[in-house]
């Protein structure tokens, strides 16, 4: 028998619940790499406000280069009030946004399901979020959070500020592929969100995406919705949703909508794709009213786990996590953020514990 494939992780825990929280990833994904037939090896690199603490910054040049040669990046979250006083390049959102470009991952990818034994958490009625499982695909390294001109200026009448929504054809196209791509792989539907009755730049996304869709994605289902319908209908009739592709501004308000429907940030994993190495986050962030404490829901840095291994090819080991999270949330499994009355209140590491072994179980099964 050969050696069994490793992959390499640069593992950043970074700051408050990350470590927490991705521990119980590495452990989940660890143990059900075995009966597979493959190893997981991660090696930790600071980030965030402990990098700035040791470093004086969010992302030094040795976790750069570490992230840059790995397999794949599985991040916790960065910052917290200790470094809330931080300015510029030295504030540790600074360092996540510049690990993303440098790792050149354009496509944030979100998928939000709510499994039947959640919908009684969601702030939903149980009625319209069962069955929701859609995923959000977010141009995530243009748009108007990056677009020229942008700046303040004095005028004659006071302060102006402005900022430029641009898109070119290139980067459109780029990231309506990756969500005809995955909704092939899913139910086969696609929802591009613009305001195309208000913005040139939305025009020319609902013209690229249209086109591509022609020419080599027909078979699929494609359908546009302005923004803000696409904002009354994501809470109206969440399940009949299967892939969203948007650009940044309006991904980053639709996702945090659409968040909210499994009842608890804790449930939410993200993968942000594009360059050579895929990094994965839960999308919360480092949680520090509840930092320390055992309290925090692994769920979202697991199922991030889940995505890790399904990109680097793994989509067997990567089922048998989701279903293995299903499972001990039917068995009643809950950390307080989702906790019910009748239901079993554990801590962040039982959880992960039960998880781990329900997935080489499951694992069993499959094989
Ligand atoms: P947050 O996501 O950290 O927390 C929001 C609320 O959700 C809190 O009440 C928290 O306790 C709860 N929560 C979050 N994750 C949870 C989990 N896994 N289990 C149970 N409960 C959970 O957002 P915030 O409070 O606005 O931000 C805190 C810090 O995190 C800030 O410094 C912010 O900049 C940073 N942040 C980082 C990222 C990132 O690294 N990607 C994302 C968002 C926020």
């Amino acid at each position: 028998m050969g050696h069994p494939k490793t992959y390499h992780i640069a593992w950043l825990p970074g700051d408050g619940i990350g470590r927490e929280v991705t521990i119980e990833a590495l452990r989940v994904m660890t143990r059900v790499a075995v009966p597979y037939g493959f190893e997981v090896s991660y090696q930790e690199h600071k980030a965030g406000g402990t990098a700035i603490d040791h470093f004086d910054t969010p992302l030094p040049d040795q976790t750069l280069k570490a992230c840059l040669s790995a397999d794949a990046v599985l991040l916790g979250a960065l910052g917290g009030p200790r470094w809330d006083h931080c300015e510029g390049e030295k504030r540790p959102e600074a360092g996540l946004l510049r690990l993303r470009k440098e790792m050149g991952v354009f496509a944030n990818l979100r998928p939000v399901s709510v499994p039947e034994s959640l919908a009684g958490a969601s702030p939903l009625r149980r009625e319209i979020v069962a069955g929701t499982d859609l995923m959000i695909v977010r141009e995530l390294t243009g748009g108007i959070y990056f677009g020229e001109p942008k700046g303040r200026i004095s005028t004659e009448e006071g302060s102006e500020a402005f900022n430029t929504m641009r898109y070119s054809e290139f980067e459109i196209e780029r990231i309506a592929r990756v969500a005809f791509d995955w909704a092939r792989r899913r139910r086969g539907k696609v929802t591009s969100v613009d305001k195309a009755n208000v913005l040139d730049v939305s025009r020319l996304w609902r013209e690229v995406v249209t086109r591509l869709h022609a020419d080599e994605f027909s078979d699929l289902h494609l359908e546009h919705l302005y923004v803000d319908n696409a904002a009354m209908q994501l809470v109206r009739r969440p399940s009949d949703f299967d892939v969203v592709v948007t650009g940044n501004l309006f991904g980053d308000i639709l996702s945090d909508l659409a968040a909210t429907l499994p009842g608890s940030l804790g449930m939410l994993p993200s993968a942000s794709l594009g360059g050579r190495v895929g990094l994965f986050e839960p999308v919360h962030g480092s949680a520090p009213d509840i930092a320390g404490e055992g309290k925090a829901n692994p769920i979202a840095a697991i199922l991030s786990g889940a995505m890790l291994l399904e990109h680097l090819g793994e989509a067997r080991a990567a089922a048998a996590i989701r279903q293995a999270v299903d499972a001990a949330l039917d068995e009643g499994f809950r950390t307080p953020d989702t906790w019910q009355a009748g239901l079993r209140k554990t801590t962040t590491d039982e959880m992960g514990l039960r998880i781990a072994e329900l997935a080489e179980r499951q694992t069993a099964v499959l094989i």
